[in-house]
């Protein structure tokens, strides 16, 4: 293990959750601002394999709050750039690249064999497929969504904290980022599922297991909602 490396997060997370992280195995769904930024972090913090999934092509009007991507990456597709830019930042890191959209048909096989998934999605309909077959996985799912200066997260344990379908249904409205986006909600969110990652690859409590973290930046209001899990959740449900 390269120590001088990471020796500044090693003083708070110790030798033995290094290798833990550097062993570790994510898939992040979605490469917009949520999960490019979180896959930057990752990727700087020594994660071992990242799988990457998502269809689209780099736009420049991405680039306000996705740094992972710069003016000479506009038209490639955002797994590429994302690959060739991250590696960049850590050459040793391991990458899955899928230029595809998540659907029910794929969920399974896309998110089979990692130890975490990272929710970069913008729709609640893809959020809830990938839900699903986390909980039929038994794979932890991090949450989270922002909209303008919105933001929400929470950790999702499958079979111990309630899942996505407990307490969201597909008719909920969650309208996608073309609305808005304020890019320090952005940087914001994505350094809660970057902390809520790690605490989870090194086996420490994750602060969100259970609760629903809601924020406005605007008014710097933050707010917790605890979450049941619903008896009869027909994801998570007996
Ligand atoms: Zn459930």
């Amino acid at each position: 293990m390269d120590i001088l490396r990471y020796d500044r997060q090693i003083i708070n997370i110790g030798v033995e959750g290094q290798r833990k992280i550097n062993s570790a195995r994510l898939v992040i769904v979605g490469l917009g601002g949520l999960g490019s930024n979180v896959a930057m972090q990752m990727a700087a913090a020594g994660i071992g394999f990242l799988r990457l999934i998502d269809p689209d092509k780099v736009d420049v009007s991405n680039i306000n709050r996705q740094p992972l991507y710069n003016e000479s990456d506009v038209g490639k597709l955002k797994v590429d750039a994302a690959s060739q830019n991250l590696k960049k930042i850590n050459s040793k890191l391991e990458l899955e690249t899928f230029p595809m959209k998540l659907d029910e048909n794929n969920a399974e096989s896309l998110i089979r064999g990692v130890d975490l998934i990272l929710d970069g999605l913008d729709g609640l309909h893809e959020r809830l497929i990938l839900n699903k077959y986390a909980v039929k996985l038994n794979i932890p799912y991090i949450f989270a969504s922002v909209q303008d200066a919105f933001g929400s997260v929470t950790t999702i344990i499958p079979h111990r904290t309630a899942c996505l379908s407990c307490f969201m249904k597909d008719s909920d409205p969650m309208p996608p980022c073309a609305i808005g986006v304020y890019p320090p909600a952005v940087f914001a969110i994505s350094s809660i599922v970057a902390s809520e990652a790690l605490a989870m690859i090194i086996q420490r409590k994750p602060a969100l297991a259970g609760r629903l973290l809601v924020f406005d930046l605007e008014t710097m209001s933050f707010d917790f909602v605890s979450l049941r899990k619903n008896p009869t959740c027909k994801v998570c449900g007996v």
